[in-house]
């Protein structure tokens, strides 16, 4: 059975032996193991920003 050849959801490359890892409830490829770390890191980034700005928020709202 030929597996479908996959682009890695990091930097697009594509190929037919992903690195698969579920992040978010979505199935996601990469390329390889770096690609991988580097999606979980910025996606943690990301959660970090987002907490950070609601917190911003939170504060504003005390202010007032
Ligand atoms: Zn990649």
């Amino acid at each position: 059975m030929v597996k479908d050849v996959v682009r890695c959801e990091h930097c697009g490359a594509e190929t037919k032996h992903p690195v698969t890892k579920t992040i978010g409830g979505r199935e996601l490829n990469f390329c390889c193991t770096g690609c991988l770390a580097v999606y979980e890191f910025l996606i943690e980034e990301n959660l970090l920003e987002q907490v950070k700005a609601a917190e911003q928020v939170e504060n504003k709202n005390q202010v007032s």
